[in-house]
């Protein structure tokens, strides 16, 4: 097993600035005790799918960005460890459980199922090998993010958190927006509680200006990693960003579009307005 999160920081020294992406559901190191009954092409499905390349290059601007290495389907670091759907283990689970509509639909901690329908297993988990992929993936993901975050937010008394993710372009009927086309972008700051509203405008705004359609906290609007970390009063500040991947990727063959340089160079430019941004902040 590889490091289950690899931290790039920037290298510039007293150029550095609070600010820290990251990628948690770009890792496709499938491991092997997963043990699933879906074709890998199928799981993949699942990934946000380079999405780690099209952010990773935000070191050389100062920013810290992390990503996971182990799939989302397999242990979905952002969860919260309560989104456990216990009809799935084969014992009680011994925490704590917060039964949601996603977890139910296969979608909660460790998935059971693909875009609400195929099941990924033939058996039950075992309560072991959830509470394994918990301690060996989940806990080392958060506690990366939270050393990071902690580190920049105690040298600078702020720090800025981008939480990178890509969307399928369109909706099925077990999302919450159905089987309809997706804005280019989706921003989430979970309807403004998990960072200052200029922050998200700003992004907005940047996007919109390059010709972009973005939608704001519908039909996404930030899940566990922003809920957790974004908290404006004590400047920490924390916003989702989705990238619809028509923008970049054939979505079930997994490889990039044409589209795809284009979007990266967007994106390039709105990372360095979002690091002017930051740096006027300090
Ligand atoms: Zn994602």
């Amino acid at each position: 097993m590889g490091e289950p999160v690899i931290i790039s920081r920037p290298t510039g020294g007293t150029d550095n600035i609070p600010l820290v992406y990251d990628s948690p559901h770009s890792g496709y190191d499938y491991p092997d005790d997963m043990n699933s009954i879906v074709p890998n092409k199928i799981l993949r499905q699942t990934e946000d799918a380079f999405i780690d390349a099209l952010f990773g290059h935000v070191s050389v601007l100062g920013a810290v960005f992390l990503k996971a290495t182990f799939p989302r389907c397999y242990i979905d670091p952002n969860r919260s460890t309560e989104d456990i759907q216990v009809d799935a283990l084969d014992g009680p689970w011994p925490g704590p459980v917060n039964n949601s509509i996603k977890v139910n639909r296969g979608a909660g901690l460790t998935f059971t199922k693909i875009q609400g329908e195929l099941e990924i297993y033939d058996r039950k988990l075992s309560v072991a090998e959830v509470q394994h992929r918990i301690d060996a993936y989940w806990q080392p993901y958060h506690t990366a993010l939270n050393n990071e975050l902690d580190r920049l937010h105690s040298l600078f008394g702020q720090v800025w958190h981008i939480n990178c993710h890509s969307m399928p372009a369109k909706g099925n009927e077990h999302s919450e927006d159905g089987p309809v086309e997706r804005a280019d972008f989706v921003l989430g700051d979970r309807d403004g509680t998990t960072c200052a509203p200029e922050f998200t405008q700003f992004v907005a705004d940047f996007l919109s200006g390059r010709g972009y359609d973005v939608a704001i906290n519908w039909p996404m609007k930030g899940v566990e990693l922003v809920r957790k970390h974004g908290r404006p009063d004590e400047n920490r500040h924390s916003l989702q960003i989705e990238v619809n991947r028509r923008l970049y990727m054939h979505e079930t063959e997994i490889t990039q579009n044409d589209l795809y340089p284009e979007t990266a160079l967007v994106l390039a430019d709105m990372n360095a307005e979002i690091a002017n941004f930051v740096r006027g902040r300090l």
